[in-house]
């Protein structure tokens, strides 16, 4: 510990003011794909790790998902050992840098954070990317090392949090890794979704390229269900066992008339293309996008932050339309406060009933009916009712943000594989092994959208289990539900503990 703050009392530390991220300002960043945090300072870094009192049963170690030891990586940084804070993180969470960067922290581990009673909490999400850019900056290096061959293979489908994740704790026990990736590079929702503003393409990058020194084969542009089966790797390819990561890519629509009209996009589509497939430069890119000036999304989660702040770097207007109202918005606190920072207009308690089209069947204009929101029920949450008034907005370009489900193709190519009436990937709660013998599943295919560090602390349980499995040593009892109406996996706020 540095000599100044060895002797600060935890009422001297909890006093402390967090340090803010600085950002680079709205008016500028609307102008380019620039990451808005800047980062922390050295000194802020160091600063900040100060406020943390080392609770001696720290509540924000559960909280995580991947049970980073948070006090002692923190304890690290006060330190100024910021390479031994980078090992300590690397410990147990193989993707420092995107967490920082995009875990709902103020739902997780700082939302427990003691010295949140009292004052903010500690900057945990902002240290965590400080430590891993520093990783990476400095080049240090971050191969773990890689047992003898156990001669046992998995194929791994899905390159996404959840996949990588297994890859890279299945690899580290000395197994033959393959990933399937329908796409043309990995990195999942967290390159073809998450905008660069805020998690930019080298930071995944980095990871994926660690993971290929370290022996991980790719193999891109491999749709499973359709080009191969499971049930082919398994008895065709020599695959041991198979973890499928797939994701849940499958947008949902409201049903109103006009959806299908051109100009409206569900979000997926519509930062695919930017994204993943550059649209947003054709023709210099291959694929086009139909981008108008005046751009109405629907919904107001995280993806429909990454919307609204996507097309306002494009150029337009950009309008949120949704049913509750700001206090009910499900979009991260930051997010919504970096949206609204960006000149974007809020229509709250606003619910399309239909889209307009010209002649030529081009979205002209939105009709929405105002609601109001009901006293909170039981639950305490407030529904939103109708009120029998309408208003109609001029749009041009309309996006979807409601959240996605699971795609049916590999469900429907793979005899014996269950899922419930959502189309979700039935699994046995504690193993991640799916009804059909040899196949384990985790992220967003198990539990419906959910976020990274999820994908990745079911991804490592399961990556125990599938360990034990190619060992000979797994003989549990499954408890797979084969009751339809049976929700997927929930997350209940106590990290898996991967098992080794
Ligand atoms: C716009 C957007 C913003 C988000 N923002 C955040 C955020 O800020 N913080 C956060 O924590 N979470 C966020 N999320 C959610 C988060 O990205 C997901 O929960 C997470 O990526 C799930 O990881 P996964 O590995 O299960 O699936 P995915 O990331 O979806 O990866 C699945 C991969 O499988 C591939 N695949 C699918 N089917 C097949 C097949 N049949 N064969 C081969 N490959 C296949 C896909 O191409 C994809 O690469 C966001 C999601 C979206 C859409
Ligand atoms: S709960 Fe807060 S103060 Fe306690 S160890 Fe975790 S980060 Fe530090």
């Amino acid at each position: 510990m540095a000599e100044a703050t060895k002797g600060l009392s935890s009422k001297e530390r909890i006093k402390k003011p967090r340090n803010l991220m600085p950002l680079h300002p709205a008016e500028l960043r609307i102008l380019s794909w620039t990451e808005v945090p800047i980062g922390y300072s050295r000194e802020q870094a160091m600063d900040e790790a100060i406020r943390c009192i080392q609770c001696k049963k720290p509540e924000c170690v559960p909280a995580c998902p991947v049970g980073i030891d948070i006090p002692a990586f923190i304890k690290l940084v006060e330190a100024g050992d910021i390479a031994g804070a980078a090992g300590k993180i690397r410990e147990t969470n193989f993707l420092p840098a995107a967490c920082g960067r995009v875990c709902p922290q103020d739902k997780q581990c700082e939302a427990v954070c003691i010295v949140g009673k009292k004052n903010d909490p500690v900057g945990i999400g902002n240290l965590e990317r400080y430590v891993a850019d520093y990783e990476r900056e400095h080049k240090l290096d971050r191969t773990p090392v890689i047992p003898p061959p156990t001669g046992k293979r998995v194929a791994i489908i899905g390159a996404g949090p959840a996949g990588l994740t297994c890859a890279y704790e299945l690899r580290t026990r000395g197994h033959e890794i393959t990933v399937f990736e329908a796409f043309h590079r990995g990195g999942g929702v967290m390159v073809y979704g998450i905008p660069r503003f805020r998690l930019p393409l080298e930071v995944i990058d980095e990871d994926l390229k660690l993971l290929e020194d370290m022996g991980v084969e790719f193999v891109y542009n491999m749709v499973i269900g359709k080009i191969l089966t499971i049930e082919d790797l398994l008895e065709k390819e020599g695959f041991d066992a198979v973890f499928i990561g797939t994701g849940a890519g499958l947008p949902k629509m409201l049903g109103i008339p006009g959806e299908n009209l051109n100009g409206v996009y569900s979000a997926n589509e519509y930062l695919t293309r930017i994204y993943l497939m550059n649209a947003n430069e054709f023709p210099r890119a291959s694929t086009p996008l139909y981008q108008g000036k005046k751009m109405a999304v629907i919904g107001a989660g995280n993806t429909a932050m990454d919307v609204l702040r996507t097309g306002k770097r494009l150029g337009a207007d950009v309008t949120c339309y949704y049913r509750r109202s700001h206090e009910e918005a499900p979009a991260r606190t930051e997010e919504l406060e970096h949206a609204e920072q960006e000149f974007i207009d809020f229509k709250w308690l606003s619910s399309p009933v239909e889209f307009i089209g010209d002649e030529r069947y081009f979205v002209k204009a939105i009709k929405c009916e105002v609601m109001r929101l009901s006293e909170p029920d039981e639950s305490g949450r407030r529904k939103p009712l109708p009120t029998g008034e309408y208003f109609i907005d001029e749009v041009d370009t309309v996006v979807f943000s409601l959240g996605c489900e699971v795609n049916p193709v590999i469900p429907s190519m793979t005899p014996g594989l269950r899922v419930n009436k959502w189309g979700v990937v039935m699994v046995d709660h504690t193993t991640y092994h799916t009804s059909k013998k040899g196949v384990f599943a985790g992220g967003d295919v198990v539990t419906g959208g959910s976020t990274v560090i999820l994908a990745m602390g079911q991804a490592k349980q399961a990556a125990g289990y599938v360990h034990e499995y190619l060992m000979g040593q797994f003989n549990y009892e499954l408890n797979i539900s084969t009751d339809p109406n049976a929700p997927g996996v929930q997350w209940e706020g106590r990290f898996a503990k991967g098992k080794r």
